[in-house]
């Protein structure tokens, strides 16, 4: 492709950075020649801690310039475009203010383009962007079940309507996630145990085991079940990710979950969603270079199924 067609073609970390790895901007998802979209979020009004995940979308693109260069990504064995094609949607439109239109255009767009045959990766906005991702992707897949890595269950019942810590408990009464088949990985905050239907690997559990035991943990929970992976960036210790809305110590390292997301790639995971990067608290781009790169592992993922 010419340097001068749009889009721009350059593998530079700092011309041009208007899209997630430079990929083509488009609305257009029905083309046989898409297999996966990327679409932001930029909603924050559910955030309990420090709000500014609105702009995780947009510091998670800036971030992915530095991952441009790199054609095949280590330790793959092949490229990404030979088996992709990969467009960014952009940010789903909503009323900025109006929770209830956010959830009703998330949830058709992850219908439509989950039931276009297309996979699905968002980049949040706080967590409660989950909820709608989660019904829409249930209309194309039916009951999922759930790979959750947090440092919260976000099981919470007794929060407001549209907290970013209530999905978790709200999703298997609508049907959405089999909590049977679902895993929470990296929990490192108070919650109910007394009838907590989701396996939990807390993250000192997970931090003093291999990741092949933990990989072998998720395995077994999962098994065939079409799978959701939903990641809030808290999951890992705030050494790793610093900007985000809820930080707690104690967490988990990228390399680990590196290890665990490539121990998991054959899985059947039909969505991605990576949430509260919260770019005003960052340093460095660290967090946003984390859930970016988080991103990029999972569509590796996706490809090395093809
Ligand atoms: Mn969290
Ligand atoms: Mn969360």
């Amino acid at each position: 492709m010419s340097k001068n067609q749009f889009p721009f073609a350059d593998d530079s970390i700092f011309f041009n950075v208007f899209s997630y790895l430079g990929l083509p901007l488009s609305r257009d998802f029905s083309s046989d020649q898409v297999d996966a979209v990327v679409m932001g979020i930029p909603y924050d009004l559910g955030t309990s801690g420090r709000a500014g995940a609105r702009n995780g979308p947009n510091g998670i693109r800036q971030a992915s310039a530095n991952l441009r260069w790199e054609s095949q990504r280590w330790p793959w064995d092949f490229a990404l475009s030979e088996r992709l094609n990969i467009i960014d949607y952009g940010d789903v439109p909503f009323g900025y203010g109006d929770s209830e239109d956010m959830l009703k255009a998330v949830e058709e767009q992850a219908a439509q383009i989950s039931g276009a045959g297309k996979t699905l990766v968002s980049f949040g906005g706080d967590h409660f962007v989950t909820l709608p991702l989660l019904r829409g992707h249930a209309r194309t897949h039916g009951k999922m079940a759930l790979i959750h890595f947090d440092a919260h269950t976000d099981t919470y019942d007794d929060v407001e309507q549209y907290s970013h810590g209530c999905m978790f408990k709200r999703a298997p009464k609508e049907g959405l996630i089999d909590p049977a088949h679902s895993v929470q990985v990296g929990i490192r905050t108070a919650f109910d145990r007394a009838g907590h239907e989701y396996q939990v690997i807390d993250a000192q559990q997970a931090n003093e085991q291999s990741v092949a035991a933990t990989v072998a943990a998720i395995r077994g929970r999962v098994g065939d079940h079409p799978a959701y992976l939903s990641f809030d960036i808290d999951c890992l210790d705030p050494a790793f990710a610093p900007g985000t809305g809820t930080p707690v110590v104690g967490g988990m390292s990228t390399s680990k979950i590196l290890g665990i997301l490539r121990g998991i790639a054959d899985l059947n995971i039909v969505g991605f969603d990576v949430v509260e990067v919260s770019p005003a608290y960052d340093h460095a781009q660290v967090t946003a270079l984390a859930g970016a790169t988080l991103a990029l592992e999972f569509l590796y993922m996706r490809a090395s199924r093809r």
